[in-house]
């Protein structure tokens, strides 16, 4: 039996809650199902660590991540620390300096869960999104003249490379293929006049070597307008930085809450490991109080789980999830009275009946 090493960064927040959660819905799924052992290495770098030491993360932070088989972050953020601090001095570094560049966010509604949109029923919402996690908008190229004078001018750049749009767009193709019938890409090549018809370039010169998948193009408008309005019609979803970043928000809040949405960073090729955080920060808020859901950051495990190569393990830990869901255990957020500890137990327990 194969034992992996994780590096564990729980962060500010409920991450300091979901993330032990998690760990014992994860250690539990590779106990039951005899497939693998999970070994933590607990890093606490934070917005707490930045204040006592002046960074998110060491300088040589990489190389010690480097060596570990994933990376199982729970949410960084605390109100005194900009946001911007935290994002470039750990979250930015981790998935560029690895290379992660996919950002894969499942959106579905579970079982348990009642959507904010009228009408839906679970399954009738379940499709992936692919957002470009390298480059694009989120360029860090750009500047300000003149500031704070009525002149003012402010130059903010998008990079976009044939070498990077093209590995993302083929990455969406392949999960098209692989598991679903249609990608849809976001676009706005009517407005933004040289990086989004080389997007929709880039796309259409991909999809020739896909004629099984069936493509389809849509502005980011209108796109975000289609999530809220036909959500059933959607099975993969790709876009830049930008565009996935809103996108993948809006996806997160028509499953029915922030506080279980799931994702993973993915570098395809595993020269670097992935990182898997949930699509939820810190939530200071509620931080310390036990109301935290868990289940991002479970669902976030089970991504995990399925990139390590125990995708029936995932299943299993979604399937345990989505019974607990029904069977009434609900953080506030979902409307419930339940405790970040009760839904972990519940969804354990769950998870030993399908064993
Ligand atoms: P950060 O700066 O870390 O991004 P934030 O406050 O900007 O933090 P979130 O932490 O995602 O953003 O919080 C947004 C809202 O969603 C808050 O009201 C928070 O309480 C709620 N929320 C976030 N995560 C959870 C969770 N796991 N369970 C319940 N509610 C949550
Ligand atoms: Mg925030």
């Amino acid at each position: 039996m194969k034992t992996f090493n994780i590096a564990v960064i729980p962060g500010d927040g409920v991450g300091q809650e979901t993330v032990p959660a998690a760990w014992r819905v994860l250690e539990l799924a590779g106990q039951l199902s005899n497939a693998f052992a999970v070994r933590s290495h607990v890093f606490d770098w934070s917005c707490a660590y930045f204040q006592r030491h002046g960074h998110m993360m060491p300088e040589n932070g990489l190389d010690l991540l480097k060596p570990f088989d994933a990376i199982f972050l729970g949410a960084v953020g605390f109100p005194p620390v900009p946001d911007h601090v935290s994002l470039w001095g750990l979250l930015l570094p981790i998935r560029r300096g690895f290379d992660q560049y996919i950002n894969l966010r499942p959106i579905k509604l579970l079982r348990g869960i009642t959507s904010p949109l009228c009408g839906y029923h679970p399954g009738d919402i379940d499709f992936v999104v692919i957002r470009e996690n390298t480059e694009g908008e989120y360029s860090n190229s750009g500047g300000r003249l003149r500031v704070g004078t009525p002149q003012e001018v402010v130059v903010q750049n998008s990079v976009f490379t044939r070498f990077g749009t093209e590995r993302v767009i083929r990455y969406a193709f392949n999960l098209a293929r692989a598991s679903r019938q249609s990608l849809t890409s976001a676009t706005k090549s009517n407005g933004i006049n040289f990086s989004m018809p080389f997007w929709d370039e880039v796309f259409q010169e991909v999809g020739e070597e896909y004629p099984d998948v069936k493509q389809v193009l849509y502005h980011i408008d209108a796109l975000a307008a289609y999530f809220v309005t036909r959500p059933q019609t959607f099975d993969v979803v790709v876009g830049s930085n930008l565009f996935g970043d809103i996108l993948t928000d809006l996806g997160a809040a028509i499953q029915g809450s922030i506080g279980i949405a799931a994702s993973a960073n993915i570098n395809p090729e595993g020269q670097y490991p992935s990182m898997f955080e949930p699509v939820h920060g810190s939530a200071p808020d509620i931080a310390g109080k036990g109301l935290a859901n868990p289940i991002g950051q479970i669902w976030t495990a089970k991504l995990m789980v399925d990139h390590l190569g125990f995708p029936d393990v995932g299943a299993n830990i979604l399937e345990a999830i989505e019974r607990a869901l029904e069977k009434g255990h609900k953080t506030p957020d979902l409307g419930g009275t339940d405790s970040t500890q009760s839904v972990t137990e519940a969804v354990m327990t769950e998870l030993r009946h399908l064993y």
